[in-house]
C-alpha cells in the first residue's frame, strides 16, 4: 500500500497521530486470539494491515470509508481484538479500523436500554449500567478487555446467557447504525429483526458505530463453587440449578477433571480429582443453594459475595472461552470445539464421545437458554489435538450423534456455524459493500463481480 494513503487519511482526520503506520504497532493492532487454533495457526500468522486509524466519530468512519472505497483500500473494523476464529485478522492488508476510541456510554435509558458507542469496553458498560440499576443480561468471559462492538460484530454470549439467551435472543440488541462502504457512505439504522443482518457479520458488510443494547434488572449475586466426586453427579446438579425456573443463576458451568488443574490461582477450591461447578447465584439464594448441593453429595469448596469485576478470584475468569487459555498455558496442545448437546440426549452424547475419543475430548459445559426459552448443555469442550484430521473426525461426529457444533478452526462467517439460513448478512454485503472492501475474504459467498454484473453498480 502506498504511504500516500497513510498522509491522505492523516490529512482526511485532520491529525497524524491516529494513523498509525509502526509496523509493530499494525501487526499488533492486526491480531487477534485466531492461535487458539492450530489451523487458524497455519493459515493466518503473518498477516497484517498495511496501516491502522483511529476513527473519534461517525462522520469520521464514513470519511475513511469515502476514502478507501474510491481508492479500493481494504478495511477490517476492530473492537479490542479478542475474537478467536482471526475475524478481525486482515486477509488482504489494506486499513485496520481500531475503532476503540470511540469509547462514549450516551445514556442508560429508564426503561434499561444502553445507547453508546462501539469501542465501549463492555466492563465499563457492565459497571455504569449497575450504577443506574442495570447490567448487561450476557458478555464474554474477556468483558474486561471486549468491547461492546465487537461483540456485536463477532461474538455470541457467554456469563448471563443461562438466564436471558445469547446476543441475538430475545430482542437483546434493540438497534444499531451502520456506516456502509459505498461511493457515499450512508449511515443506515436497523432495528428490530433488521439487526440480524449486522449480527455476527465480522465486520463483513458495514461498520457499526452506534448501538442501543437492552440489559436485564441488577441483581446482587454471590459466587460459589461445588465439587463433586463423579462428573455424572457434578452434571445433574449443574443441569438441576440450570434447568430450574426458580434459581436466578448468571453462570452454571460445569468442568470435569483434570480442567480443575488447570486453574493454578483458584488451585485450593479444587479437590484431587473432582469435578466442579462454578456458580454465580443471587445471594438471597446463595444458602440454599449450598444446602442443596450438599444433599446432592457435593462439597461447597467456595462461596462469597460478588462485588464485581475487580472481585478476586474472578469466577468467570475460567468460564467460557477462558477454560480453553488456562489448558493451553499448561499444554499447548489443547484446543476447543463449541458444541450444543442435545438436552434430552447429552448424557448418552457425552458417552458416546467419551467411548470413541477418550480423553481427547475433556468435558466442559455452559448451559445457556435457547431463543425458545429452553435451558440446554453448551458446551466449549476441551480438545487434545494431535492432527487435523483427526479434529475433523470428532466434529463429524458430534454431528452425526446430535451434537450441534459451531466450528471455531474456521475464518469465514459461513463456516463457523453462526451463519444465519436465510442469508441476510449476504443480502447486506450486496447492499452495503459491493465492491467486497470490508475484511474480504471472511464472507466467502460473496462474489463482488456477480453483485456488480446483477446491479451495474457504481454504489
Ligand atoms: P474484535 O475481536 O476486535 O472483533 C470481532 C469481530 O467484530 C471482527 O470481525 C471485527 O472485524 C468485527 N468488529 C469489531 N468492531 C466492529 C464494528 N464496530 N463494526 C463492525 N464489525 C466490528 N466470545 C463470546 O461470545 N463469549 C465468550 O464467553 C468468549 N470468551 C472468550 C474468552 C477468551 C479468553 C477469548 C480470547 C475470547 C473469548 N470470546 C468469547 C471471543 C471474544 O472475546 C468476544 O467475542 C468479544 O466480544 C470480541 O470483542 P472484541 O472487541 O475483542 O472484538
Amino acid at each position: 500500500m502506498s504511504p500516500d494513503h497513510a498522509s491522505a487519511l492523516a490529512s482526511i482526520l485532520g491529525d497524524e497521530s491516529r494513523v498509525l503506520t509502526h509496523p509493530q504497532v499494525v501487526e499488533r493492532l492486526s491480531r487477534d486470539f485466531y492461535w487458539y487454533s492450530p489451523v487458524l495457526r497455519k493459515q493466518l500468522d503473518g498477516k497484517v494491515g498495511d496501516l491502522v486509524v483511529q476513527p473519534l466519530s461517525t462522520r469520521e468512519i464514513q470519511d475513511v470509508l469515502r476514502y478507501c472505497r474510491t481508492e479500493g483500500v481494504p478495511v477490517t473494523a476492530r473492537g479490542a481484538g479478542t475474537g478467536n476464529y482471526g475475524q478481525a485478522v486482515p486477509l488482504q492488508g489494506g486499513v485496520v479500523l481500531d475503532l476503540a476510541r470511540m469509547d462514549r456510554i450516551e445514556s442508560i435509558e429508564p426503561d434499561g436500554v444502553a445507547v453508546c458507542q462501539p469501542g465501549v469496553r463492555l466492563g465499563a458498560l457492565e459497571t455504569e449500567a449497575r450504577r443506574c440499576g442495570w447490567e448487561l443480561r450476557c458478555y464474554p468471559s474477556t468483558i474486561v478487555k471486549a468491547s461492546v462492538g465487537g461483540f456485536l460484530g463477532g461474538g455470541s454470549g457467554g456469563i448471563g446467557s443461562v438466564a436471558h439467551g445469547a446476543l441475538r435472543d430475545f430482542n437483546t440488541v434493540r438497534a444499531l447504525e451502520v456506516v456502509t462502504m459505498e461511493v457515499e457512505p450512508r449511515v443506515v439504522f436497523h432495528d428490530g429483526e433488521a439487526v440480524h443482518d449486522i449480527l455476527h457479520a465480522w465486520g463483513t458488510n458495514g461498520v457499526i458505530s452506534r448501538i442501543w443494547l437492552a440489559l436485564a434488572p441488577a441483581v446482587e449475586w454471590s459466587q460459589c463453587v461445588v465439587a463433586f466426586h463423579a462428573f455424572a453427579a457434578a452434571f445433574d446438579f449443574s443441569e438441576r440449578i440450570a434447568t430450574g425456573a426458580s434459581w436466578t443463576k448468571r453462570l452454571v458451568t460445569t468442568f470435569e477433571w483434570p480442567i480443575p488443574s488447570f486453574f493454578t490461582p483458584v488451585k485450593q477450591y479444587a479437590p484431587q480429582g473432582r469435578s466442579l461447578i462454578f456458580f454465580l447465584i443471587a445471594s438471597e439464594q446463595l444458602s440454599m443453594l449450598e444446602g442443596a448441593a450438599r444433599e446432592a453429595g457435593g462439597e461447597v469448596t467456595y462461596s462469597s459475595a460478588y462485588g464485581g469485576l475487580r472481585t478476586l478470584p474472578l469466577l468467570s475468569d475460567y468460564t467460557w472461552n477462558h477454560t480453553t487459555l488456562w489448558a493451553l498455558k499448561t499444554d499447548p496442545a489443547y484446543t476447543y470445539l463449541q458444541c450444543g448437546f442435545d438436552p434430552g440426549q447429552a448424557r448418552d452424547q457425552m458417552k458416546q464421545l467419551r467411548e470413541r475419543f477418550g480423553h481427547e475430548i475433556l468435558f466442559h459445559m455452559e448451559f445457556m437458554k435457547n431463543g425458545t426459552g429452553q435451558v440446554f448443555p453448551g458446551a466449549i469442550p476441551l480438545v487434545y489435538y494431535t492432527t487435523e484430521e483427526r479434529l475433523n473426525d470428532m466434529i463429524s461426529f458430534c454431528r452425526e450423534i446430535g451434537v450441534f457444533v459451531a466450528n471455531p478452526h474456521v475464518n469465514n462467517v459461513e463456516g463457523g456455524g453462526r451463519y444465519r439460513a436465510d442469508n441476510v448478512q449476504l443480502l447486506a454485503k450486496t447492499r452495503y459493500d459491493p465492491k467486497g472492501l470490508l475484511n474480504p475474504g471472511k464472507m466467502i459467498t460473496f462474489r463482488a463481480q456477480e453483485v456488480a454484473a446483477a446491479t451495474g453498480t457504481t454504489r
